[in-house]
């Protein structure tokens, strides 16, 4: 397995690595802190039926994704109501969990990009804005043609960075972009897109493995990225969620990865075994702390709100103080070129 420069140059090899691995699991928290940290994926945008009095119907992560079909005419107000801006909410979450700033894009919704360029005027120290395309179809149903969106795209793309000073593109459900299942196909349906950020040299998001929403699911299996990150190689892609503790998942994500140096996971729902495994194989350097704070995950607390959840998963990773160090905040530094120091 190959070595990463960060070990190297600690002097550890293959044995010292393991048994500061074993050190660290067993020592937890009781090990210095991260200098910063950097949550690399957040939401904003919620309805008022979602914004207050969800604490009986959300407790748990099971309970949030049977919501859609347990509560369908509850669920159902996120397609009829107006979403609100809600960047009060997450800061005050940030700064209950001591999160220093965090990336922000909208949840899923007929919601426009200027909500998030809102936000980060208002908190200019904290928040960090991608945008999103196509993101109302992933709230609904998907359009039988996906040519309206893709014709769309490099004029979004161009607004959101040139107005609207956002950083990055959020998450891209591929399934707004095309009905191809080649990966191929998947690539030629994503150029506009693509197209679109290789100008900026902006970072771009795939989620994989599941979602709350319906539809989909064949894009959760990361192996057609191979193909758009082979064409776009100076374009940084986040494979986000890394597979999402479903471990044939996560192996593809894997394989992806290591074929292309252009992609990233954030650790969005993936558990510290993977978390470990991808930081031996392809570099802490490559790997984003991320909680997918939204107005309807906030309400998960049963065992665990998201924040404590993705602390804990990177702190029972057994990860060396420097590993954290990237996955807490210096790869998203580097991927969003945030020039923090
Ligand atoms: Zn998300």
């Amino acid at each position: 397995m190959k070595r990463r420069n960060f070990i190297k140059s600690t002097g550890m090899g293959a044995f010292g690595s393991w048994a500061s691995l074993a050190a660290g699991s067993q020592m937890g928290s009781s090990k210095k802190g991260p200098s910063r940290i950097i949550d690399a994926h957040t939401h904003l945008g919620v309805v008022p039926s979602h914004r207050r009095g969800l604490e009986d119907k959300i407790r748990t992560k099971e309970d949030l994704i049977a919501f859609r079909t347990r509560y369908p005419e509850l669920y159902a107000r996120r397609l009829h109501e107006k979403f609100e801006e809600n960047s009060d909410d997450l800061i005050a979450a940030m700064d209950q969990h001591g999160i220093d700033k965090a990336l922000t894009q909208l949840t899923a919704g007929n919601i426009p990009n200027d909500m998030v360029a809102e936000a980060v005027k208002k908190y200019p120290d904290r928040l960090y804005g991608q945008l999103r395309v196509g993101q109302n179809q992933v709230n609904t149903a998907y359009a039988e043609s996906p040519a309206a969106v893709r014709a769309r795209a490099a004029e979004e793309v161009k607004r959101g960075v040139e107005e609207l000073g956002l950083v990055a593109v959020g998450t891209i459900a591929a399934r707004g972009f095309t009905r191809e299942i080649h990966p191929e196909k998947i690539a030629d349906d994503l150029a506009p897109i693509m197209d679109a950020v290789n100008r900026y040299k902006i970072a771009i998001e795939f989620p994989t493995a599941w979602t709350q929403f319906r539809g989909g699911l064949h894009y959760g299996n990361p192996a057609w990225v191979d193909e758009v990150a082979g064409r776009y190689p100076q374009v940084p892609i986040i494979l986000s969620k890394m597979g999402r503790s479903v471990t044939f998942y996560f192996e593809m994500a894997m394989m992806v990865a290591m074929r292309n140096s252009n992609v990233h996971f954030d650790i969005v729902g993936t558990s510290s075994d993977h978390l470990r495994q991808a930081a031996e194989t392809i570099g802490a350097d490559r790997i984003l702390f991320g909680t997918d704070w939204s107005g309807t995950w906030r309400w998960v607390v049963d065992p665990e709100d998201v924040h404590t959840r993705h602390k804990r998963i990177v702190e029972e990773a057994g990860l060396s103080d420097e590993q954290k160090e990237w996955v807490y905040w210096r790869t998203a530094n580097k991927v969003f070129k945030l020039n923090l120091s």
